[in-house]
């Protein structure tokens, strides 16, 4: 049978890394980005689990990945002010265990290394600059229409495109459950005095979430979700706030990046794919990142898409029958679900101060619930 080919349409944290998840299936893979420089210069950083880092090494991206992985043991979480201090409500220590907590990368240089892998690999070939404009019928087949009149046809689209692209409004708009936190998350990089720094903390305030997420014992990244009226205040501002927090933790801070603000959203498809293209990544769903795990639930997509094809490009079938698309769609829509509504429904409660202290500090005497709530952090839902 001729080489069955994808084409893969974004060129972010999903998009690259499905290329080369997929790039052993022996089918040919375009990737189409339309500025893949942007994606390199952002500040933004992303942890992963065990689980999922042990899926992302056996993908050997490259030799250097580890060097760009910092590793957490324990987590804490606080709640307001206590005097001076923030009042710790909750930790996770797994110090001795060999399962951290979470596994810190930076996306920019994930990235880097990722293109460098692909750039590599013969049956990948990236087309860069190109923006595609519409995606149609041939024959049997999808014709992918970009800029400058290019047009080729494939076997399978598979759509990485963030979740606010027309291209997805065009197809899947409908059934599709949407909504905005009315909140931002504004991002930065210390760099600061070194330290013994393999301690996430989050600490919950009225209207606020501030995330201090270790990436070298000189730096920590800092995620921090505001209500969006906050995100226009001038940097000046923004900066003292920040570093009023980190310096309950951090000593001689500086800014090691400009600040950024990304708008927050809740959305769930219904529908995953539609007549040969498939949705993927943060275009098929997006939760809030306190729990940080928007991505890590993409891997675990791509760990069960990268499977389904496996078996069936093995049987000579045709990888973007519906049949096919809908056994993904089913092994992975429900478990989805129930994680991205789980998530909400924390972040909703978590609002009400007493009710989280008080589940926070239940949660903390018990051994058997936090090992539960590792569990899924680690593997997701698994049913
Ligand atoms: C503040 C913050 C912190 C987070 N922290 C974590 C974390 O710790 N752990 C975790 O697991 N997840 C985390 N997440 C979630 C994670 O960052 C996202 O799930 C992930 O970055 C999504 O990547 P993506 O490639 O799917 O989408 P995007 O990053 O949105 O990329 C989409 C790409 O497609 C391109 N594109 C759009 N339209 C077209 C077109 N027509 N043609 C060609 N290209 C196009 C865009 O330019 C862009 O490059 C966090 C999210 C936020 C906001």
């Amino acid at each position: 049978m001729k080489k069955q080919k994808i084409c893969i349409i974004g060129g972010s944290l999903t998009g690259l890394v499905t290329a080369i998840s997929l790039s052993r299936l022996g089918c040919d893979i375009d990737i189409i980005t339309d500025n893949i420089g942007k994606n390199l210069k952002s500040n933004r950083t992303i942890a992963v689990s065990q689980d999922n880092l042990d899926f992302l090494n056996k993908l050997n991206i490259s030799k250097n990945l580890k060097k760009e992985i910092w590793s957490c043991s324990r987590m804490k979480l606080y709640a307001g002010r206590n005097k001076e201090k923030f009042s710790e409500v909750f930790e996770l220590d797994n110090e001795d265990k060999e399962r951290k907590i979470l596994y810190m990368l930076e996306n920019s240089k994930i990235m880097k290394l990722m293109i460098k892998k692909i750039k590599k690999i013969k049956s990948i070939s990236i087309k860069n600059n190109k923006k595609v404009l519409s995606i149609s019928n041939s024959g049997l087949l999808k014709r992918v229409e970009f800029n400058n009149n290019y047009n080729f046809k494939y076997h399978l689209v598979i759509i990485c495109t963030g979740q606010n692209s027309n291209l997805i409004k065009d197809y899947f708009n409908y059934k599709t459950i949407k909504s905005s936190y009315k909140e931002s998350a504004i991002t930065t990089i210390l760099k600061h005095k070194h330290l013994k720094n393999n301690t996430v903390r989050q600490i919950f305030l009225k209207n606020e979430i501030f995330a201090l997420l270790p990436i070298s014992n000189t730096k920590t990244s800092i995620v921090w979700s505001v209500k969006n009226s906050i995100k226009n205040k001038n940097n000046f501002l923004l900066k003292e706030k920040i570093k009023f927090y980190a310096e309950n933790f951090l000593k001689n801070i500086n800014f090691s990046t400009k600040i950024e603000n990304k708008d927050l959203n809740f959305l769930i498809r219904n529908k995953y794919y539609l007549d040969r293209i498939l949705l993927f990544g943060d275009a098929l769903h997006v939760i809030h990142p306190f729990v940080g795990q928007g991505f890590n639930m993409t891997l675990r997509d791509l760990y069960s898409l990268n499977r389904i094809l496996n078996q069936k490009i093995n049987l000579g079938l045709d990888i973007g029958s519906s049949d096919i698309l809908d056994e993904f769609s089913s092994e992975t829509k429900s478990r989805n679900f129930i994680f991205s509504v789980g998530t909400d429904v924390l972040k909703t409660s978590f609002s009400n101060e007493k009710f989280r202290n008080d589940i926070l500090k239940i949660l903390n005497k018990n051994n058997f619930a936090k090992n539960i709530f590792f569990s899924i952090a680690d593997k997701g839902l698994r049913f």
